[in-house]
């Protein structure tokens, strides 16, 4: 059974960037689809942290009590154990706005909330275990989306397709579309400890590379970060288990009984495109700039970039007309700034927080020790990004108004179910 849909947007990826614009253009009014390739939001590969950015935008759409509802724990600053000793990296309490916290969230309840909020609206569509694999041209322009789901073939055509799957984008090989390749300085090791009843350890470890304990509940998921390129050799996990000692003694009995399978490896990767759209398709989020989990900001980035282009965008999907690529340049435009700057200082602080063998701590970090006034400014950054979005609520909402008006919706979408699907679930 194939699937043949016609929408006014079709995004490729349901994680931050895609579910966050997603809800943000039906809530607008403009019908939209977005296609993930996984059956749900479970996976350990992903930051857990939401920041007060990303929260403001929350209260902006009245979803943050439901936030609050959800499994999470919040802290007002993120500090830093070198060998014992603590200093705060970063200081929420003097945040501009409503929320002065960083919370953990695992993603997949943070996104379950995002498609929840957008499952509320007729002109929603997640569409679950679809993998897109090529975009479909007319002429020059971007006209859709085909791809496979668990029943057969799927295709979206659309006035607008975004691309926001991820750092691994199938939509930019299929539109042809390379980024640029920055040079990073470090890896990351991924595995899990076990918790029992009162275990606490500090948030980020560092001394000889970095240790982050996330506290799942039952568990916890450790990254340790590396130097880029080291995780090599027979003896590599040996080494591990030394480093990982001698950055953190009371894991090291846990991490003493890790066998290799345990550990993933996963490549930081820092990249952007040079241009984030063609004629028809923009990318957003990871997928127009792989972060480096450096400072944790890959999500905020991902969410600011949505929101941007849904105030960008909607006014102008929702009365009928088919975004320019000028249209998408403005996209572009309002965040390659904060994305290259970001991506600028990520760089300048792997160095201070990978260092090794010395068992003195980089200047920087004394530095930030010594002085509140730069740990409130880490705050800042972190917490609220170089350029923070606002949805515009009013904005949105005098789109959706234009679109009772003028009655400008498309199609495919009001012969489908209302509620997420698998595409085994559709007609
Ligand atoms: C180890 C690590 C730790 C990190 N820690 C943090 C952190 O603590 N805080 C933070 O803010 N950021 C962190 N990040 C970065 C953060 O995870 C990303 O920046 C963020 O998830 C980007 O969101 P996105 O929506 O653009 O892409 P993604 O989250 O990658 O979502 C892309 C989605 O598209 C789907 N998809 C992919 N291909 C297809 C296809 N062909 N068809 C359909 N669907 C498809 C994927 O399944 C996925 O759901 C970390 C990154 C790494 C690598």
């Amino acid at each position: 059974m194939s699937i043949h849909l016609e929408t006014d947007c079709v995004i490729a990826g349901g994680g931050p960037a895609g579910l966050m614009l997603g809800l943000l253009l039906a809530r607008a009014g403009v019908d939209v689809v977005v296609v993930e390739k996984h059956a749900d939001f479970l996976r350990d590969f992903r930051g857990d942290t939401i920041h007060p950015s990303t929260q403001n935008i929350l209260d902006e759409l009245g979803l943050l009590d439901d936030f609050h509802a959800r499994p999470h724990a919040d802290t007002d600053r993120v500090t830093l154990s070198w060998r014992g000793t603590e200093i705060t990296l970063a200081d929420f309490t003097r945040l501009p706005g409503r929320t002065r916290v960083l919370s953990f969230m695992p993603q997949w309840d943070f996104l379950d909330l995002l498609a929840d909020a957008a499952d509320r609206h007729p002109n929603f569509l997640l569409i679950r275990s679809t993998k897109i694999e090529r975009v479909i041209r007319s002429g020059d322009r971007i006209v859709g989306v085909a791809g496979t789901g668990t029943d057969g073939d799927v295709e979206i055509r659309a006035r607008l397709v975004v691309g926001a799957d991820g750092r691994d984008s199938t939509l930019r090989e299929a539109a042809g579309v390379d980024p640029i390749v920055i040079a990073t300085s470090m890896d990351v090791l991924w595995f899990r400890l076990p918790k029992t009843p009162g275990d606490r350890h500090p948030f980020v470890q560092a001394g000889d590379g970095l240790l982050i304990t996330i506290d799942r509940g039952d568990f916890f998921q450790v990254a340790h970060v590396i130097g880029a390129g080291t995780w090599a050799g027979d003896d590599r996990l040996s080494r591990m288990k030394e480093r990982v000692a001698r950055i953190s003694p009371p894991v090291s009995d846990a991490v003493d009984a890790l066998v290799l399978e345990d550990v993933h490896l996963l490549r930081v990767r820092l990249e952007r495109l040079r241009r984030w759209y063609t004629d028809g398709l923009l990318f957003i989020g990871d997928a127009a700039h792989a972060m480096s989990p450096a400072g944790g900001v890959g999500i905020n980035l991902a969410i600011q970039d949505a929101v941007a282009a849904a105030r960008l965008l909607a006014p102008i999907l929702v009365r009928g007309e088919t975004p320019r690529p000028s249209d998408l340049r403005r996209v572009q435009r309002r965040r390659s700034w904060p994305t290259r700057v970001t991506q600028f200082v990520q760089r300048r602080i792997q160095g201070p927080l990978l260092s090794t063998g010395s068992r003195r701590m980089p200047v920087p970090l004394r530095l930030l020790g010594r002085f509140g006034v730069l740990s409130r400014a880490t705050g800042r950054l972190v917490g609220l990004g170089v350029r923070p979005e606002r949805v515009g609520v009013e904005s949105l909402r005098r789109g959706q108004s234009v679109a009772r008006r003028t009655g400008t919706r498309s199609t495919g979408l009001g012969q489908m179910s209302r509620r997420s699907a698998s595409s085994s679930e559709m007609p």
